[in-house]
C-alpha cells in the first residue's frame, strides 16, 4: 500500500481551497458534503463557487494566494489552480506547517490524495488507485454503485438506532457480530431494500427479543480451494473463506488464497508435508471439533477438492461423530486443473474413453495397485503425490505391457506462475526428470492425450501474476 486510507472529521473545521474554477468547484463540493468551513481564495471564481459564495455556505478571498492564507488551524488544504507556481507556493507553505495538503492531478505533491467516493450516507466507500489512474477509480467506483443498492445507507441507519440494545444483549463479541451478520443478510436487509422500513425493524426487534445469548455452536466448512490459482475457486467457496472467523489450512492452499479469507480471521497451519505433518490427521479432527464447539465458523481449507485424496472425509466423520453442523464445497482438483491449464483433455473421443484418479503414495508407503487395469490401453491414467514413487510407477506400467512409447506428461505446480510442464514417454521420462528435476507438487499424467498438448497448450505462467491481481480485484467488487 503506498497510502494509508483513513477518513478524516472535517465538520465545522477550517479547510483552505486554492482556486476558484471547475474542477475546485468540485472539490468544494467533497468538502462541503463532510461539513467543512471552507475557504476558497481565487482572483475569480467560476458561477457554482459564486452561488455557493452568495448563500454563505463557504468563505472567500477574491484575490490571488497570499503565504498567510495558511494557517495553523486548517484541517487541510486542496490546491486547485491551473498555475504551477501558485500551487508549489501553497505546497511549500503547507508542508513547513504540517497541514495535510492535495494538489489536483499532482501526486507527487500531495501528502494525501483524495479517492474517489461512492456516497451511501453514512456508508461511505472510497477507491484508490495510489494515484496512478483516477479513470479506473472512477470505473470501479460505477461498478461498486451497480453493486451497492443506495438503501445500504438506510440500512446503516437502522445499525446506528439499534446499536446500543444490541450491545446490551450481546456482550459476547462474537455472539454480537453474528446476529449483526444475520441481520444485515437476512430478512430485515430484504424489507430495507424493498423499502419497507418499518417493517424491517419489527423484524429485527422480534429477532432481537428471541436470540439466545449462549454461544451457539459453530460450524465447520471444508472448503476445496483448487489446484493454486485464485481464480479457480468457487463462488461459495470464496463467500464462506470470509464468514469464517478460523481458517484451518493445508500446505497446498497457496498464500494468494489465503488472503482471500476475512483479515482478522485466526488462522492456523495444520501442515501436511510428505514426512513432516505438522499435525497429526487425528489433532486436526479433534482440533476442529473443539474450534466449532466454542463457537467459531472455521473453514478447513484443502488443496484442490476435499474429497479427492484429501482425507476430507475422515475430518468430516469425526465432526459427524460429535454432531458439529459442516458443509463441503467441492474444489477443482488437481487433475482438472493442472490438464486445463497444461493444454491435456483427459478424456478424448480418439484416444481416452476413461479416466482414472490413481494415489501414488499409500497408507502404508507402498504403491500397491491393480496394475493390470492401469495398464489397459484407451485410458487416462492421473497419479498424484507421484513424484517419489515415480520409477516405480513407470516400472509396473512397462512391466504389465504399457508400450515405452506411451506419451506422459509431469505437471509441477499446476495453475500457479510456476506451472511447469515436462512431457516425454514412458521410456524416457526419467532422463528428463533427471535433467530438470521438478518441484512438488507434481502430478504425473499418462495416456495418448498427452500428444494433444502440442496443438492445446496456451496457459502462459509468466502472465498469471496478473491475472492474480484481476482476481483479488474482482474479489473486492464481489
Ligand atoms: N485434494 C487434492 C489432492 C491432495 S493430494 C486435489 O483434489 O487436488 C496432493 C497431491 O495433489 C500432490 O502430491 C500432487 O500430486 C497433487 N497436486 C495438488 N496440487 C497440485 C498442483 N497445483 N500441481 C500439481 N499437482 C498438484
Amino acid at each position: 500500500m503506498d497510502y494509508f486510507p483513513i477518513f478524516i472529521d472535517i465538520r465545522k473545521k477550517p479547510c483552505l481551497l486554492v482556486g476558484g474554477g471547475e474542477v475546485a468547484s468540485r472539490k468544494a463540493n467533497l468538502l462541503l458534503n463532510a461539513g467543512a468551513d471552507l475557504i476558497v481564495v481565487a482572483p475569480k471564481l467560476a458561477p457554482p463557487l459564486q452561488k455557493l459564495w452568495e448563500t454563505g455556505t463557504i468563505r472567500y478571498l477574491a484575490r490571488p494566494f497570499l503565504d498567510t492564507d495558511v494557517t495553523a488551524d486548517l484541517s487541510l488544504i486542496i490546491a486547485a489552480t491551473p498555475h504551477s507556481a501558485v500551487n508549489n507556493q501553497v505546497v511549500n507553505r503547507a508542508k513547513a506547517l504540517n497541514i495535510p495538503i492535495n494538489v489536483v492531478d499532482h501526486p507527487s505533491d500531495c501528502s494525501f490524495i483524495v479517492p474517489s467516493i461512492l456516497d451511501r450516507y453514512p456508508v461511505t466507500v472510497a477507491v484508490s488507485t495510489g494515484g496512478a489512474s483516477p479513470v479506473l477509480a472512477r470505473l470501479i467506483r460505477a461498478r461498486l454503485e451497480s453493486l451497492i443498492p443506495a438503501a445500504y445507507g438506510r440500512l446503516a441507519d437502522i445499525c446506528t438506532k439499534y446499536r446500543e440494545q444490541v450491545k446490551a444483549k450481546f456482550r459476547n463479541t462474537e455472539t454480537r457480530r453474528r446476529f449483526w451478520e444475520r441481520i444485515l443478510q437476512g430478512g430485515v436487509a430484504d424489507r430495507v431494500f424493498s423499502g419497507h422500513m418499518q417493517d424491517a425493524e419489527k423484524v429485527l426487534e422480534q429477532s432481537l427479543a428471541a436470540a439466545d445469548n449462549s454461544l451457539e455452536m459453530g460450524e465447520v466448512y471444508l472448503v476445496g480451494a483448487g489446484p493454486g490459482d485464485p481464480d479457480l475457486l468457487t463462488f461459495r467457496a470464496l463467500r464462506l473463506m470470509q464468514q469464517a472467523d478460523v481458517v484451518v489450512y493445508d500446505r497446498l492452499v497457496a498464500p494468494a488464497i489465503l488472503d482471500l479469507t476475512r483479515r482478522d480471521a485466526k488462522r492456523i497451519y495444520a501442515g501436511k508435508e510428505r514426512q513432516h505433518h505438522v499435525m497429526r490427521q487425528e489433532d486436526i479432527n479433534s482440533l476442529l471439533t473443539k474450534l466449532a464447539r466454542a463457537g467459531h465458523r472455521v473453514v478447513r481449507l484443502k488443496g484442490g477438492d476435499p474429497f479427492i485424496f484429501g482425507r476430507g472425509g475422515e475430518e468430516i466423520e469425526t465432526l459427524a461423530a460429535e454432531g458439529v453442523p459442516f458443509q463441503v464445497v467441492p474444489g477443482i482438483t488437481a487433475a482438472s486443473g493442472c490438464a486445463a491449464y497444461a493444454g491435456i483433455p483427459l478424456t478424448h473421443r480418439d484416444y481416452a474413453q476413461s479416466v482414472t484418479f490413481v494415489t501414488g503414495h499409500l497408507k502404508d508407503g507402498t504403491i500397491n495397485l491393480n496394475w493390470t487395469q492401469l495398464s489397459q490401453p484407451q485410458q487416462t491414467v492421473v497419479f498424484y503425490m507421484g513424484l517419489v514413487g515415480l520409477a516405480v510407477i513407470r516400472h509396473n506400467l512397462i512391466t504389465n505391457g504399457v508400450p515405452t512409447t506411451m506419451p506422459v506428461a509431469l505437471v509441477q505446480q499446476g495453475t500457479t506462475p510456476s506451472q511447469k510442464v515436462i512431457t516425454g514417454t514412458l521410456g524416457n521420462i526419467m532422463d528428463a526428470v533427471a535433467l530438470d528435476p521438478p518441484q512438488p507438487p507434481t502430478l504425473f499424467i499418462v495416456g495418448e492425450v498427452v500428444t494433444l498438448r502440442d496443438r492445446l497448450a496456451w496457459f502462459e505462467p509468466s502472465s498469471q501474476s496478473q491475472r492474480c491481481v484481476v482476481a483479488e480485484m474482482r474479489n473486492e467488487l464481489l
